[in-house]
């Protein structure tokens, strides 16, 4: 069976616990306004891989995985070639590997739910919490990814939320206390983890001769976002 890839990442440290080597799939059907990877959309570009090609190259990662590490899969959205994903994620399992998946959540099918009994953590990017702004800014419907999240918590799918702290759009008091509403509902939520909104993707954008629309938007600052992070923490 073959996907397509992306890029791969051999010692990626901010994509799950540990040590992973990191997958990352080509196609996305979201249009996230704050997307750093723009490069990853188009569902015929990357290159095409096997999964035993691919599982090889995680193989030789396996040596600096440790106790917590092992593979991440993301994208891209990798919900979009469940099967391929699906496939590696057995071979890893029957190497003793752990896997990870990072995704949006967007859809949930019976490949997807074949991946995800062969998933040992789902990082869920929750990306707004309420449904205008989730649609307006990626194009996904918060319905689709809350009934996403109910599955994980159904099954018992270990689950970090994460969600990009964008200024003006995210940052609120309001939005974050609703954001641990969601993570404490869920008992399959382990953690819940903000990032800061960054623009290190503005050449990407540039070379793809496509607009960013977040570009007058100011990266997060720091500061504030750990002091966010400490309200999410404290109420859950
Ligand atoms: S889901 Fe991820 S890859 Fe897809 S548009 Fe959103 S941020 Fe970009």
């Amino acid at each position: 069976m073959t996907g397509r890839i992306h890029s791969f990442q051999s010692l990626g440290t901010v994509d799950g616990p540990g040590v992973r080597a990191v997958v990352f799939m080509q196609g996305c059907p979201l249009r996230c306004k704050c997307c750093h990877n723009p490069d990853t959309w188009d569902f015929s570009g990357g290159s095409e891989q096997s999964a035993e090609e691919v599982f090889k190259r995680i193989l030789r990662c396996k040596g600096y995985f440790g106790e917590k590490g092992g593979v991440t899969v993301s994208g891209g959205e990798p919900l979009m070639q469940a099967e391929f994903v699906a496939e590696l994620f057995r071979l890893c399992k029957a190497d003793g590997i752990s896997t990870c998946l990072d995704t949006s959540g967007c859809v949930l099918n019976d490949s997807v739910k074949k991946l995800l009994s062969l998933t040992d953590l789902v990082l869920l990017d929750y990306k707004y919490t309420n449904s205008d702004d989730y649609y307006n800014y990626t194009k996904c419907r918060i319905q689709d990814v809350d009934n996403f999240l109910l599955y994980l918590d159904d099954n018992d799918i270990p689950t970090w939320i994460r969600q990009v702290i964008i200024p003006g759009l995210n940052d609120s008091e309001d939005s974050i206390r609703k954001l641990a509403e969601v993570s404490g509902k869920y008992k399959c939520v382990k953690k819940t983890e903000l990032l800061a909104f960054r623009k290190l993707c503005v050449e990407k954008y540039e070379a793809m001769k496509i607009p960013f629309e977040l570009i007058d938007t100011p990266e997060a600052d720091q500061d504030e976002v750990r002091r966010l992070q400490e309200i999410i923490d404290s109420e859950n």
